[in-house]
């Protein structure tokens, strides 16, 4: 017995020893060594501050803001927009050519020198999500100003994502104005709807290309960013490109009984019902998965995180149940990990005295890669478990499936981590997934690989500023994402 006892300590140790050299041979393996990348010394481009800042200013100015109903939108403002680009940028609009899609989408084509080469895609959106009028007296320069003061220009998208827009355009003008032209062609795609789904701006766009079978190598559109101080355990600025974009779907659950009078109501009701169907989701999350983007995103930053986050994302063989649950109680940690559930409308009853017939309720579901529309349809009926509960698509006509992971060894990728390190020197770069809607999402048939990166950088309290009061976007960050689109259109 002793000696068994004896021989079961010593086994427990050597396996415990086993396993620490793993993860201390793992933690040091991901210590950084040399770049990865050589940084090439580039001639210095210089820009026009005044310009650059007045013309995005301009353009803020305009309000082309979109609506789900379109009935609401002021389309002259769309109109005033693209005439805007025509009067600011003529050098582009004479040596590109253009095309209007769908009334208000613009396709700009770049005939690069060989166009047997597969063509770029670069995609924004001009459209901007409303500023609340009932929140206009917190901004400290009005919403549509387009300010310029403190460094900044102001106003409602300053951020997301007319200076993609803008700064793509003074790329080209610039470029065209040194005698440039591209080697392969590139091909640039602005919507005027994606706050609202893109279905006629960029999915117009993209049938229009696959119909005349043309299939871009690679598209990069807006979606991740450089992040400073958001990775736990770096300190540095970080670049991420997203690789995929979560699908998106809403459900709607909904309960129909006799209703009756409420002096005399039944053990349960149909508003009971259908609140017990909502907290059964809540409390029921679908499974987190440290897998797929994030992933990798975790293995490829270990060596630039601090020890004690290196030894964890470095053995996340061993560490992801841990990870998971750490990531659970922070909402933007928790979305990368999983398929997430959020009710967002809740209709029932009319009267105070009557028990309504009829509940309803929508819940908005992200899908993570690996979670298709009918697995989470199934689940959800499973959780319930109440067949008087009926679940349909709510609005079908937005509904995206979580899109395809685009390789990370991919040209294009290539490219753009290049250019990246030019723009903003040796920098970690990784790939990530990306938690909300982008227009991609409509190119995702139309393009080999898809990526994110929207050449800013955002630190946690910039990325708020996102759809909220006060958005703004420093002029020196935004100089530096036109030189990016400069190096970028350069490297193509
Ligand atoms: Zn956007």
């Amino acid at each position: 017995m002793k000696r068994l006892l004896l021989w079961a300590v010593f086994t427990s140790i050597v396996i415990i020893v086993i396993i620490a050299s793993i993860i201390l041979f793992n933690t040091g393996l991901a210590k950084r060594s040399a770049p990865d990348i050589t940084l090439t010394v580039s001639k210095e481009i210089s820009l026009d501050e005044e310009k650059i800042s007045h013309n995005l200013s301009k353009a803020i100015q305009i309000k082309t803001i979109s609506h789900q109903d379109k009935e609401k939108t002021n389309w002259e403002e769309f109109n005033k927009f693209i005439r805007f680009l025509e009067d600011t940028f003529p050098n582009a609009h004479s040596t590109l050519k253009r095309e209007i899609i769908n009334s208000y989408a613009l396709l700009f084509t770049w005939e690069g020198k060989q166009p047997a080469i597969s063509p770029t895609l670069l995609i924004a959106h001009y459209d901007v999500v409303p500023a609340e009028e009932s929140t206009e007296h917190l901004w400290k320069y009005p919403p549509f100003s387009g300010a310029i003061a403190e460094g900044f220009v102001w106003g409602r998208g300053t951020l997301d994502v007319k200076c993609n827009v803008i700064g793509i355009m003074e790329a080209v003008e610039f470029l065209i104005k040194q005698g440039f032209t591209p080697k392969r062609t590139i091909l640039i795609s602005f919507g005027h709807d994606e706050e609202v789904g893109g279905r006629d701006g960029a999915l117009a766009v993209a049938t229009t290309l696959k119909s005349r079978g043309i299939i871009p190598e690679f598209s990069l559109d807006e979606g991740m960013a450089i992040t400073k101080g958001i990775i736990p355990g770096i300190a540095t600025p970080v670049a991420l490109i997203g690789i995929a974009e979560k699908g998106y779907l809403s459900l709607e659950l909904s309960v129909t009984t006799s209703g009756g009078h409420s002096s005399n109501p039944p053990r349960e009701t149909t508003i009971g019902t259908l609140a017990k169907a909502i907290l059964a989701i809540e409390r029921n999350p679908m499974p987190a998965k440290v897998a797929g983007p994030i992933r990798i995103m975790l293995e490829k930053l270990a060596p630039y995180m601090d020890f004690e986050m290196r030894l964890v994302c470095s053995n996340l063989w061993l560490f992801s149940p841990f990870l998971k649950y750490a990531f659970e109680n922070i909402p933007s940690a928790n979305a990368g990990i999983r398929t997430t559930f959020a009710p967002t409308l809740f209709h029932a009853g009319e009267k105070e005295n009557v028990l309504p017939s009829h509940a309803s309720a929508v819940v908005n579901v992200r899908m993570l890669p690996g979670d298709s529309k009918d697995k989470v349809i199934a689940y959800i009926k499973d959780i319930i478990k109440d067949p008087m509960v009926k679940i349909k698509e709510y609005s079908p006509e937005k509904t995206d499936e979580a899109s395809p992971i685009s390789d990370i060894n991919s040209e294009g990728y290539e490219i753009i981590s290049q250019t990246i390190k030019q723009v903003w020197g040796d920098i970690p770069i990784a790939p990530s997934l990306t938690l909300g809607g982008t227009d991609s999402a409509n190119y995702k048939d139309t393009v080999r690989h898809l990526y994110r990166f929207q050449p800013l950088k955002f630190t946690q309290e910039e990325l708020n500023l996102i759809h909220n009061i006060n958005e703004r976007i420093e002029i020196k960050n935004y100089l530096k994402a036109i030189e990016f689109y400069i190096r970028l259109i350069e490297r193509l």
